[in-house]
């Protein structure tokens, strides 16, 4: 008999393709299936995507097809958002994957789309094949990305000047500090590209989500069970999570490729004492915040490795390094910081960073990728969300799950102040005793279950089997 066959499909931007990437690499090693992986890229401007389709074709574990890109300009305002852009391509590439499909000579057994693809679950001349959906993120994004179209119906005006949290049935209320950003103005197109999204997520066979039972028990609870939640999707759920990135840089630089620098000077701290401070590969701040950041790290008094780089955009990336990022930092900072601090102006080996024994605290933008990097080391989290579903990130750390402490405000909506800082950072990796010491205890046992789930027959492993035995890529 032929080996079963899954086909994924990666929507245009980093934060799609990695964690596409690392599906394919788990379906593949665990189930022993064929995978190939059609690629929707930006288009030529995106390095960063080509490099990590040539790292990922390297590593020979999946098959993977890149899209010709095709033009969008006349379909999308001049300044439509990253999220619209690539809604609107996925759109566009319909014909081409229906294409890509037919020609394949092994016809796949199963498709599965990320959450911007799913006008892809639609396609169907090309063959009975079971179509699921993969969301990168946790199961209280998905609770309210399939309740949104409800959302939408019922609530009047803006999400932000709501007075009570949004609620959705079986889950934790969704307050203003908790909104993504995508609903902050429904007259922008990015917010009806989610509606969107949130009708054809359930139209799929089924959904892969990259969370586990233990960590978010009662909302996927509340996803397969609750009666309220179920009129708007009755489609089994699979947590499957953490899929991570194991090894390898996403992007090569000087320091991805000879480390060194950064692991000679993590060996000579001790064991959990290092915050490590990274926003994601988009995180901005401005030149006020990095001002009070850089003070609050010396403030604290504890040692900071901090990766501060231009950032860059999904669609527009470059790998270009930017030495002259530490310019805008207070005046003697560096020298006064020497031997406690070390700031590298590079895209950073973060994966290998977090699992380096003297990080003792992340102060993350809570990017469900670096959150689950971080989770699976137990390193506990200073939560410093700025976009996407970064804010409602934060509060299940914070306020759900306890591993992690958050500032009193919003830092994309307020400048948080040195003395904030330094208050955070101490607590997250110093305090003995507390509420510090409570959440450094929680990411330990986060960390236990994290791996438990990945073991043979835990709940996540247990989870993918089932599910592959569902849509027959397994007997
Ligand atoms: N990352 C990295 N080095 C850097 C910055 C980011 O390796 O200097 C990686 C990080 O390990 C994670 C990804 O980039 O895998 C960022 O994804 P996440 O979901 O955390 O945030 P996003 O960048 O999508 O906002």
């Amino acid at each position: 008999m032929d080996q079963a066959h899954a086909l994924l499909i990666a929507s245009p931007g980093l934060g799609h393709l990695i964690p596409v990437l690392e599906l394919g690499n788990r379906l593949s090693s665990v189930l022993n299936v064929h995978v190939t992986i059609l690629a929707v890229t930006s288009g030529s401007s995106s390095l960063i995507e080509i490099e990590t389709i040539h790292a990922a074709t390297t590593r020979g574990t999946c098959e993977i097809m890149e899209l010709p890109s095709v033009d969008i300009d006349h379909l999308v305002e001049p300044d439509a958002t990253v999220v619209t852009k690539i809604a609107a391509k996925m759109r566009a590439m319909k014909s081409a994957v229906r294409d890509a499909v037919k020609s394949m000579k092994r016809k796949p057994t199963v498709m599965i789309v990320d959450f911007l693809g799913t006008n892809l679950i639609s396609i169907d001349d090309v063959g009975v094949m079971a179509k699921y959906v993969y969301v990168p993120s946790h199961a209280w994004f998905l609770a309210l990305m399939v309740y949104l179209p409800v959302l939408d119906k019922v609530v009047e005006g803006e999400y932000v000047e709501i007075k009570e949290p949004l609620k959705i049935p079986g889950c934790k209320p969704v307050g203003p500090k908790e909104l993504l950003d995508t609903m902050l103005n429904r007259s922008n197109q990015q917010y009806s590209e989610c509606v969107q999204s949130g009708l054809e997520i359930p139209m799929s066979d089924g959904i892969l989500v990259n969370t586990w039972e233990e960590l978010q028990g009662n909302t996927l609870a509340a996803l397969r069970e609750d009666k309220d939640l179920n009129r708007v999707m009755k489609i089994p759920v699979y947590p499957i999570g953490p899929i991570i990135r194991t090894s390898g840089p996403i992007v090569r630089t000087k320091l991805t490729e000879n480390p060194n620098g950064i692991f000679e000077w993590l060996d000579k701290q001790r064991e959990r004492s290092v915050v490590y401070v990274c926003l994601g590969s988009g995180g901005t701040l401005s030149f006020e915040q990095t001002m009070e950041l850089a003070l609050g790290l010396e403030l604290s008094g504890q040692s900071f490795l901090w990766v501060l780089r231009r950032p860059v955009s999904y669609l527009e990336v470059s790998s270009r390094d930017d030495d002259h990022v530490s310019n805008g930092l207070p005046k003697g900072f560096l020298d006064r910081t020497r031997g406690v601090g070390l700031v590298v102006t590079q895209w950073a080996p973060q994966v290998e960073i977090l699992s380096h024994g003297s990080i003792g605290g992340f102060l993350s933008h809570c990017g469900w990728s670096s959150v689950l990097e971080s989770l699976t080391e137990g390193v506990p989290i200073i939560a410093w969300p700025l976009y996407a579903e970064q804010w409602m990130n934060a509060t299940l750390l914070a306020d759900e799950i306890g591993v992690a402490i958050r500032t009193l405000e919003l830092p994309s909506k307020k400048v948080i102040g040195r003395e904030e800082v330094a208050f955070l950072v101490k607590k997250i990796v110093a305090e003995e005793d507390g509420e510090g010491r409570k959440i450094r205890d929680k990411a330990e046992e986060v960390k236990v279950s994290s791996k438990r789930a990945w073991t043979h027959g835990g709940s996540s492993h247990s989870s993918l089997l089932e599910w592959a035995k569902q849509c027959r890529l397994v007997s």
